[in-house]
């Protein structure tokens, strides 16, 4: 029997390389050679500069972020997030630029910080499916 999810990214053609990296514990940018700017979520063009695909390539991220903002979420009825609950969700700045939606993991609430310095880490969702989320 399978439940309904609301956790799980649909991979395409053009996605699969972040998730197979993500899969491999690594997490994936796009930069733009014209105007030399990295962004997240993957978009084919790039969203500074209009530069088309042929433009835009992947790029292994550092990993390191800080922790722009962050809700904790005590009550979620989308399956399966109300098995987590609480959890932290949050958005991060990249240190390469972009801001991303993530989760902030391995970290009380008392101790989160506008600022903090955190690092990217994978967890396995689903068979075979790696979630890129950050701890301290
Ligand atoms: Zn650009």
């Amino acid at each position: 029997m399978s439940a309904v999810r609301y956790d799980l990214p649909e991979a395409d053609d053009f996605t699969r390389p972040y998730w197979d990296a993500a899969a491999r514990g690594r997490l994936l940018l796009r930069r733009c050679a014209d105007c030399g700017r990295a962004h997240h979520y993957p978009r084919e063009f790039c969203p500074s500069c209009w530069a088309g695909e042929d433009r835009v390539t992947w790029e292994a991220a550092s990993g390191r972020a800080t922790l722009y903002t962050w809700s904790v979420i005590h009550r979620n009825d989308l399956p399966p997030f109300g098995e987590r609950v609480p959890y932290t969700a949050a958005v991060v700045d990249l240190e390469e630029g972009p801001r991303m939606m993530t989760e902030v993991v391995d970290c009380p609430e008392a101790d989160l910080r506008i600022g903090m310095p955190l690092r990217v880490t994978f967890r396995e969702t689903a068979d075979g499916v790696w979630i890129a989320v950050f701890r301290p």
